[in-house]
């Protein structure tokens, strides 16, 4: 660094000493002098052009500089080299962090040691209500105002806190953990978890459901049964009554717990549907034969088999769906009433209906009612050994077999439940047994 500077000044004082003997000791001064002066003004004029290339330093525009200045410039432009690829290493990082953020489905919001919002991904914009630009730098609890998350942040405690937060779109469960990092600093993360509460929503009320079911017939026996126990002389009359009326109770407690195990069995993912060529034209024959015995006479009942066609799926289970249907058909429908079972073509799908003069149901209800153990009329329900779970399987064995259950139905006059298969359920036309088939 010092030769380069120097070797100028020295290169000047060799020049005045060679002059020295020509032109005296006052000439071989003003030869140094002058060549002192060019010195300067060449370091001036350089340093001007550094001085004007930093107000905008940009690597393109760099001034080489001459003489030692050169070698000054071509110092720097390697550390701006260096520098530059740091600064392209450095963005491609921050936007694959900001990309992997964005990504994230869960909010994360970076919080420094005071609290402050340092960053947030969209996802936390959107939970929290935050906006990234406008509210880094603020404490985050002047914008989520909500006490308990308040409370939350100042208790620093680790365990998640679950709020309910309201959304344009409805209400939402949002699970709030925050975690400590770096010191004093803290993540908060936040996490949609209305889907779970929902689930977990639906399994209470299920296990109460089938406890409330349960109940009542246990609740009937016990009580048959201590009095049978406390009677020292039974009477045969009310013993055989008694009896007759516990082996209804069971036998309800038995369609119970049969249904249940239908539905688990539907519902196991263990259980892959079986790939069946089901004789749809047969099955309702035989389901057909059932429902006059369970009229017992009281309806007229129809079946018209419009189409022969066969469908794809498993026996079993369409058996007990259509059966459920037919049965339901039966015990909602007044004595007298009519009942029509039809298999056929309409609007270009395969479609299996049930058409009954029955008591109706009121239209708010139609969306419920293959929730489980959803009645319109509890009563009648127990009255006619229904469980409150006969549609719930339906709906399950129709969607195994991507088909729809379409309700329609006026009250007093009746209801019409019909199955609609898609095409990629039919069996081949060319099914021997299939075509051409009719009642
Ligand atoms: P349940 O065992 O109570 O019959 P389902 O799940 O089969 O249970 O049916 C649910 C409810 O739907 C019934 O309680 C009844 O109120 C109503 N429902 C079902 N089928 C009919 C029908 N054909 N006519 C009138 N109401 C019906």
């Amino acid at each position: 660094m010092w030769g380069r500077p120097l070797y100028p000044v020295l290169l000047a004082g060799c020049a005045a000493l060679v002059c020295w003997p020509v032109l005296g000791t006052q000439g071989a001064l003003a030869v140094l002098g002058v060549a002192l002066v060019g010195l300067l003004l060449h370091h001036l004029r350089n340093l001007s052009h550094l001085y004007r290339w930093s107000q905008r330093p940009q690597l393109e525009t760099l001034p080489t500089g001459t003489g030692a200045w050169e070698y000054l410039s071509s110092h720097l432009l390697r550390m701006l080299k260096q520098q530059r690829a740091t600064e392209t290493r450095l963005g491609e990082a921050l936007s694959r962090f900001q990309l992997a953020g964005a990504a994230l489905p869960d909010a994360v919001v970076i919080l420094d040691t005071s609290g402050r919002i340092e960053w947030c991904n969209p996802r936390a914009e959107e939970y929290f209500g935050l906006d990234n630009r406008r509210d880094t730098g603020q404490q985050i609890t002047y914008i989520v105002r909500n006490p308990q998350f308040v409370e939350y942040l100042s208790a620093n405690t680790g365990e998640p806190l679950v709020l309910k937060v309201l959304r344009r779109e409805g209400e939402m469960m949002l699970a709030v953990q925050q975690v400590p990092y770096g010191g004093n600093r803290r993540l908060v993360l936040g996490r949609d978890i209305t889907r779970w509460e929902r689930l977990e929503t639906t399994r209470r009320d299920f296990v109460a459901n089938v406890s409330h079911e349960l109940r009542t017939p246990l609740t009937v026996v016990g009580g048959f049964l201590e009095t049978l126990e406390d009677m020292d002389k039974p009477d045969p009359e009310m013993t055989r009554r008694a009896l007759e009326l516990m082996r209804q109770q069971t036998s309800r407690m038995t369609r119970l717990v049969e249904d249940l195990l239908t539905l688990s069995r539907l519902e196991s993912t263990q259980n892959p549907l079986r790939e069946e060529d089901v004789d749809v034209p047969e099955m309702l024959r035989a389901l057909y034969q059932d429902a006059q015995v369970l009229s017992g006479g009281r309806h007229r009942i129809r079946i018209a088999l419009d189409s022969g066609e066969w469908l794809k799926g498993s026996t079993e289970e369409l058996r007990s769906a259509f059966g459920n249907l037919i049965s339901n058909a039966v015990r909602y429908t007044p004595e007298r009433g009519e009942i029509e079972i039809r298999w056929g073509v309409r609007d270009g799908h395969l479609t299996f209906s049930v058409q009954d003069t029955g008591i109706g149901i009121e239209p708010q209800h139609i969306d419920r009612l293959t929730e489980r153990f959803y009645r319109v009329d509890r009563s009648r329900s127990r009255e006619t050994g229904g469980t409150g779970l006969g549609l719930a399987i339906v709906k399950h064995v129709l969607s195994r077999h991507n088909a729809r259950l379409d309700i329609r139905s006026t009250p007093g006059k009746g209801s019409t439940f019909s199955s609609v298969f898609p095409d990629t359920r039919r069996v081949s036309a060319s099914h021997p047994l299939s075509a051409g088939a009719s009642a």
